[in-house]
């Protein structure tokens, strides 16, 4: 016992001393201690406000460049009104490719070039109408061909069922839905606060109405269209069909004319629509993805792109949806050149072909760029209507968001700091595991499904300096992206 006590007292001796010559050490060295950590924490932080500073006037010169320049919104106003509609496969989306590439040239990227990509050609025809007959009247509807939709072969004369969800549709028998139209009536939820939310929650009705009531046996499809306006506009879109059931013609009903059918209905559940549509799907053709880069100074096998899609519907200007994207991916080109910006990482704006009607060249360029096995960094799309942007949406790593969220004070002074996730690029989406993370521009969408895919998507709506915010975001992020990587 005594022994072990000893042991114990030894060991709380050897402890004090150990103590005191570490509070001696201490005291001896306290002051370098502290001065040192103090060294480094303003050297550290020095450092991150350099950088900052440094980043924040990289980033107030872009803005300064696009704020203040007129050739976007020139752009633009060429685009939406000189060429005008560009559906993929027709003569506007060559002049736009056309366009695009003489267009960025002189803005001097260290290379351009096309890529080819086989796209769909599907053509409207003459323009298609619609009417209903009741107690011995007509009554004319404003409708417009789904994009890839076949034709009516002369005058469609049918008998209508109305739905207003899926679960209604299974309920009826084939029976009652045999030889008949199914009108798909389920509006846009006008409560939604996000209306892109309520637009993808309607959307299904177009994707898949035409597959849907064809396996019940009808011979066609009408949708009301995917707008929060109640108007005289239809809107178009793109659908599809299934190889196991027939094709029916499938169109788009402007929100008064739903409403107007639907009242019909309820008066008259006899009454017939007839419709004609002269659209035609044609043999796929050649077109391109138009591809501008600068080479990154320090590490050009690293790519950072930034892009929109440069096809549309063949209705409208194609101006929001996606004009203002264009010009402002052709934007960043100019203003990193425009203030002598020399990327560390390659820069590549990409103008997709066929974003509409099933993203071929999305496709393509994924393809191409894995093929290569080259390395993407970031890949960046704007396809939100040229409104006042918000932020991005991203798709990354938790990691990888963190690193965007600090970039985002950067952005937070030009009303771009938002980050979200869910990015919304379709012409990405094939991207999905190549690139470190992908991104769409945020913007207000209050407004876009009141001209998106139908004849109001004209360059009068546009407001050039909503669409130079956004531009500016962009040139800011990808700058970010090129100077660090991910
Ligand atoms: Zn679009």
């Amino acid at each position: 016992m005594a022994g072990s006590r000893l042991i114990i007292q030894q060991v709380v001796w050897d402890n004090n001393e150990f103590m005191n010559k570490l509070f001696k050490f201490f005291r001896q060295h306290t002051f370098s201690f502290v001065f040192s950590a103090v060294i480094t924490l303003m050297i550290t932080s020095a450092t991150a406000q350099v950088r900052d500073t440094a980043d924040s006037l990289m980033i107030r010169k872009l803005y300064d460049v696009v704020l203040s320049g007129e050739e976007m919104d020139a752009n633009l106003r060429y685009l939406s009104r000189h060429i005008g509609a560009r559906m993929t496969g027709s003569e506007q989306a060559k002049q736009a490719v056309d366009w695009a590439r003489s267009t960025m040239s002189q803005y001097r990227p260290d290379s351009i070039y096309l890529q080819p990509v086989m796209v769909p050609h599907w053509v409207r025809g003459a323009k298609e109408s619609a009417w209903f007959t009741t107690g011995g009247s007509s009554v004319k509807l404003d409708l417009s061909a789904l994009g890839g939709s076949v034709g009516t072969g002369g005058t469609l004369t049918a008998r209508v069922v109305e739905v207003r969800s899926w679960a209604e549709l299974s309920s009826l028998s084939d029976e009652q839905v045999r030889g008949k139209v199914v009108f798909f009536n389920r509006a846009m939820d006008a409560r939604e606060v996000e209306t892109f939310k309520a637009y993808l929650a309607a959307a299904d009705q177009r994707a898949q109405g035409a597959i849907a009531a064809s396996k019940k046996g009808a011979i066609g499809a009408l949708i009301r269209s995917l707008t929060l306006a109640k108007d005289d506009y239809p809107h178009t879109g793109a659908m599809s069909y299934d190889a196991s059931v027939a094709k029916i013609p499938a169109a788009a009903l402007s929100t008064n004319s739903a409403d107007k059918l639907s009242e019909a209905l309820k008066k008259d559940p006899k009454l017939q629509v007839s419709l004609k549509m002269n659209c035609i799907q044609l043999p796929d053709v050649l077109s391109y993805n138009v591809i501008a880069e600068l080479r990154g100074a320090i590490h050009p096998e690293e790519f950072v792109t930034v892009g929109a899609h440069i096809d549309t519907w063949d209705v409208g200007e194609g101006a929001s949806d996606d004009g203002t994207g264009v010009v402002q991916a052709m934007e960043v080109l100019r203003v990193f050149k425009a203030t002598g910006l020399k990327p560390a990482r390659t820069l590549r704006v990409i103008l997709y072909m066929n974003e509409e009607a099933g993203a071929h060249g999305g496709v393509k360029y994924a393809e191409q760029a894995k093929a290569r096995n080259e390395y993407h960094v970031a890949a960046l799309e704007s396809d939100a209507g040229g409104f006042s942007p918000r932020g991005f949406r991203i798709e990354a790593s938790p990691e990888v968001v963190a690193r965007f969220k600090e970039w985002a004070l950067l952005l937070a002074p030009y009303k771009a700091g938002d980050v979200q996730s869910q990015q919304r690029g379709v012409d990405l989406v094939p991207m999905k595991g190549m690139a470190k993370a992908l991104l769409s521009l945020d913007c207000d969408d209050s407004r876009l499904f009141y001209i998106h895919h139908s004849a109001l998507d004209t360059y009068d709506k546009i407001n050039p300096r909503e669409v130079a915010m956004g531009a500016g975001a962009m040139a800011a992020m990808t700058a970010l992206l090129c100077k660090y990587g991910l």
